[in-house]
C-alpha cells in the first residue's frame, strides 16, 4: 500500500548540524536496561527501531566518566577505548538501515551515588538530591565542585565526545535534564556558587555552554552536537532581562546547538503514565523553545497517531517527532505510516511497565510488544515469526484475555489453524473491567489491536460465550491446547508473615471480580489492597467516583506503592485525596464483624477501628486451574483424541501484571512445536572487553 500525502512531511529529510536525518521519527535517547554487559542485545534492541524506519535511534544515557556511577542501575559508559567498541556494534546496526545514530552521555552530578567507585558524587555546591524513596536514597552527600573538577568533567566529555566519535556516532548530546549535572549548574537550588559558574543565569549558563563547546571541538564537525535540557522550572522563573529565565536561557545556548531535545524536569512529568497524563502533555514547553530558536527542536509526547504527529509539524510545535515508548511499542511505526498501513500500529498503552524494568535493573519489557528486548537473546523480531512445521496444525486457545489474544495472533501468522474460545460475550479477559476505571481507557488499544490483526487471519477463527468444559475441548480433537484461561483474586487476608492466609468470608466481603461483576456494595466501602499495584487505588477512586464513601487500607507506606516502579506513586496519592478517600498505610485488616473493620498498624501492632459496610480485598490472585485438572486426569481420552500437549499460560499458570500474560501467550506461540523460538536456547551477552588486571602480588 502507498503512504498517504497527509503524512507525507514526516517522511522530509531534516538537517540536524553535520548531518542529516533521513526523515523527522526520531527515537530519542532513553533508559534500556542495557549496560555494556550487553552489547549484542543492546545493538540487535536498536538496529530493530532503524529497521523499522526510524531515522534517527539514540542511546540510553551514557556515562563519561566514573565521577558518574549509577549502579545498581543499569547505565550504560564510555569511560575508556574498550567501551568504544561495545557502541561500535550499535552504531553498525543503525546504520545498516540509513539511520543516524545518537549518543546521550551523561553526568549525573548530585544525583548519582557512585556506589561501585566509593569516590563521594560531585555537584556546583554540594547539594544532594534527597528523595524520599528508599531505592533513591543515599547517605553520603555530593562534595562541592572545586574549579579543577569542573575543568576535570570537562575534559571527560571532551574525551567522551571524541570516543563516541570513533564509535561512530552521528549526533553526540550534552545531557542538561532532570537534576543531572548540567541542569544542577543551571539552578540555583543547587548551585550557590560565586565564582564566574554561579550568580546570574550567564554565569550559571556557562558550564552547559563549555560543555558544548569541548564537544564541539571533540568531534570537529564530523557529529550534529544537540543539547537535553529540562526548563519548565526555569520558565516559571522571572528574569530581569526576559519574561522568564528559560526565556533568557535559550537565546544564550542557541549558537552551540544543532539540536534542542526537550523534557520534563522531573520522572513523573517526563514519562508520565496515561492513567493521569494525555497525549502530548509536553507540547507548551517544547512549542516555546521552538519559538525561541532556528535550529531543529525534538520533543516527545507518547504520540502514536500519524495525524497528531503531522499536526506537530504543521502547528509549528517541533521538527522532529521524539519517541521513547511508541517506539518500544511499536519499532515498526515508521514504516507502517510510510506503506499506508497505519491501523497495524501497535500503539503505546502508557502503562509505563517499559520504565519498571529501568527501575528493576533489567532490559526493557513492554505490555504491547513481548518481543522488545528479546531481539537478540531470543532472536524474536517484533514483524516476523517462524512458519509452523508441515501443515500447520489447529490450536485451541481457551481465554481471549491478553494471553489468548497474543497466543492465538502469532499462532495465526505462524501459519496453525487457530480456534479461539472466549465464555463471554466480548474479548478482553480483565481488560473488560480494567479498562473501565478512572484513566485506564488507554489500556484498551491491548485488545484493540489484536482483535484487529485475528480478523485478518482467515486461519483464526474466534468463539465468544463459548465457556467450554473438558468434554468439548476433548471433542474438538486440536493437536495442541493453550489454556488462557486466567485468575481469580481471593478473599485471603495479609498475615504478619507477609503471606496472603486466612481466608474472610461473609456477604459483605468482595473481590474485584465481584465488583467487576455488578456486585452491590453498602456505604461506607473500605478497600483493602496488600496487591500494591494499580488495582486497588483504580478501583477506590471508581468506587468514590461512583458516589461512595471510601477509605483505603494498605500494609505498605504509600498507596499503590509499587507505582513508583511506573512514575505514578505522587499523581495515585493525590488522586486518592483529591476523591475524599480517607488513607491507612502501614496498617492491615484483622478482622470484620458487625459493620467495623479491625486494622492493625504493622509496626505497633496498635489497633483502629473503620466503620465498613463492605470490604474488598485486592490482595492474592490464584490462577485457574479446573479445566486443567480436568484434562489432566483425562489423559487417555486426551490421547484417544489426538490431543499432543495442553498448556497452561498467561495468569493461568501465573497471575501477573498484563504485560506476563502478553509475553508468556507471545512465548507459547512462538515456541510450539519448534523450541525456544526456533533458534534454541537464550542467548547469554557479555562484555566486549576481556578482563585486564594489573598484577597482583596477593594473587600471584
Ligand atoms: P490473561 O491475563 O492470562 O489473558 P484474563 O483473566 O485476562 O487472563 O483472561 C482469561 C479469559 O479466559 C477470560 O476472558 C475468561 O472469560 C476466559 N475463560 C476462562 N475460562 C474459560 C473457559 N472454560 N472457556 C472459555 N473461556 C474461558
Ligand atoms: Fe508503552 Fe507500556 Fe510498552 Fe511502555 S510498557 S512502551 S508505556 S505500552
Amino acid at each position: 500500500m502507498a503512504r498517504n500525502p497527509r503524512y507525507d512531511a514526516l517522511f522530509e529529510p531534516v538537517r540536524i548540524g553535520p548531518v542529516t536525518a533521513p526523515n523527522r521519527f526520531y527515537a530519542v535517547p532513553h533508559a534500556s536496561g542495557m549496560t555494556n554487559a550487553m552489547p549484542r542485545m543492546r545493538a540487535a534492541f536498536r538496529e530493530t527501531k532503524a529497521e523499522g524506519g526510524w531515522g534517527v535511534v539514540c542511546t540510553g544515557y551514557v556515562s563519561i566518566d566514573p565521577s558518574s556511577d549509577d549502579a545498581p542501575l543499569p547505565y550504560a559508559t564510555l569511560w575508556d577505548e574498550e567501551d568504544v567498541r561495545s557502541h561500535a556494534l550499535m552504531t553498525e546496526a543503525v546504520h545498516r538501515h540509513g539511520a543516524l545514530a545518537g549518543i546521550e552521555l551523561w553526568h549525573g552530578g548530585g544525583c548519582v551515588m557512585n556506589r561501585l567507585n566509593r569516590d563521594p558524587s560531585m555537584s556546583p555546591s554540594g547539594t544532594g538530591w534527597m528523595p524520599t524513596h528508599v531505592s533513591y536514597m543515599g547517605n553520603q552527600r555530593p562534595r562541592a565542585m572545586e574549579p579543577e573538577d569542573i575543568r576535570a568533567v570537562l575534559e571527560a566529555q571532551r574525551r567522551a565526545a571524541r570516543r563516541a566519535r570513533s564509535a561512530g556516532f552521528d549526533i553526540v548530546y550534552v545531557y542538561a535534564g532532570m537534576g543531572y549535572l548540567p541542569y544542577e549548574f543551571l539552578l540555583p537550588e543547587w548551585n550557590q556558587r560565586t565564582d564566574a559558574y554561579g550568580g546570574s543565569l550567564r554565569n550559571r549558563a556557562r558550564f552547559v555552554r563549555e560543555l558544548l563547546e569541548v564537544t564541539h571541538q571533540a568531534v570537529a564537525g564530523r557529529c550534529a552536537v544537540a543539547l537535553r535540557i529540562s526548563l519548565e522550572e526555569l520558565r516559571a522563573r522571572p528574569s530581569e532581562h526576559a519574561p522568564s529565565e528559560a526565556h533568557e536561557l535559550v537565546p544564550l545556548l542557541s549558537d552551540l546547538t544543532d539540536l534542542w531535545d526537550v523534557k520534563m524536569d522531573s520522572e513523573t512529568t517526563d514519562c508520565a503514565p496515561s492513567r493521569f497524563t494525555a497525549e502530548g502533555s509536553h507540547e507548551p514547553v517544547i512549542a516555546f523553545v521552538k519559538s525561541l530558536t532556528d535550529k531543529p527542536v525534538v520533543g516527545v509526547g507518547r504520540f502514536t497517531s500519524p495525524d497528531a504527529m503531522a499536526g506537530q509539524i504543521r502547528r509549528g510545535v517541533l521538527d522532529l517527532i521524539g519517541a521513547a515508548r511508541p517506539s518500544i511499542a511499536d519499532p515498526f511505526l515508521p514504516r507502517k505510516i510510510d506503506e499506508g498501513r497505519e491501523e497495524d500500529i501497535r500503539e503505546c498503552i502508557g502503562c509505563n511497565i517499559c520504565i519498571s524494568s529501568w527501575h528493576d535493573g533489567v532490559p526493557v519489557r513492554c505490555t504491547q510488544n513481548p518481543t522488545i528486548g528479546e531481539e537478540w537473546r531470543r532472536r524474536w523480531h517484533p514483524e516476523r515469526v517462524p512458519p509452523a512445521p508441515g501443515r500447520g496444525a489447529t490450536v485451541l486457545v481457551v481465554g481471549g484475555g491478553p494471553a489468548g489474544l497474543e497466543c492465538a495472533l502469532t499462532l495465526g501468522r505462524r501459519g496453525y489453524e487457530v480456534m479461539l474460545a472466549e465464555a463471554e460475550e466480548e474479548l478482553g479477559g480483565r481488560l473488560r473491567f480494567e479498562t473501565r476505571l478512572p484513566g485506564l481507557a488507554a489500556w484498551a488499544r491491548v485488545l484493540e489491536w489484536r482483535r484487529g490483526q485475528l480478523q485478518r487471519l482467515p486461519n483464526v477463527t474466534v468463539y465468544r460465550g463459548n465457556r467450554l468444559g473438558a468434554d468439548d475441548i476433548i471433542g474438538l480433537q486440536p493437536a495442541h491446547v493453550a489454556l488462557a484461561t486466567g485468575a481469580r483474586w481471593t478473599r485471603l487476608l495479609y498475615s504478619p508473615l507477609e503471606v496472603p492466609a486466612g481466608r474472610l468470608d461473609g456477604p459483605q466481603v468482595h473481590t474485584p471480580d465481584d465488583v467487576a461483576a455488578g456486585a452491590r456494595l453498602e456505604d461506607p466501602v473500605v478497600v483493602f489492597d496488600f496487591d500494591n499495584y494499580y488495582m486497588g487505588s483504580a478501583l477506590a477512586e471508581h468506587l468514590a467516583k461512583s458516589g461512595r464513601r471510601v477509605s483505603y487500607v494498605t500494609p505498605a507506606p504509600y498507596a499503590s506503592a509499587w507505582g513508583v516502579m511506573t512514575n505514578e506513586l505522587p499523581q495515585i496519592q493525590r488522586a486518592l485525596l483529591a476523591a475524599g478517600i480517607g488513607l491507612h498505610t502501614l496498617s492491615r485488616v484483622e478482622s470484620f464483624a458487625d459493620g467495623e473493620l479491625t486494622l492493625v498498624h504493622v509496626f505497633t501492632g496498635a489497633r483502629v477501628r473503620l466503620p465498613c459496610r463492605a470490604l474488598v480485598i485486592v490482595g492474592a490472585r490464584l490462577g485457574h486451574d479446573d479445566l486443567h485438572q480436568a484434562l489432566a486426569a483425562r489423559r487417555e481420552a486426551l490421547v484417544a483424541a489426538g490431543i499432543r500437549s495442553v498448556t497452561r499460560v498467561g495468569d493461568a499458570l501465573a497471575p501477573g501484571a498484563i504485560a506476563h500474560a502478553v509475553y508468556a501467550g507471545h512465548r507459547y506461540a512462538r515456541e510450539l512445536e519448534c523450541g525456544d523460538g526456533g533458534g534454541g536456547p537464550p542467548l547469554r551477552d557479555a562484555p566486549m572487553r576481556s578482563l585486564s588486571r594489573p598484577e597482583d602480588p596477593h594473587h600471584a
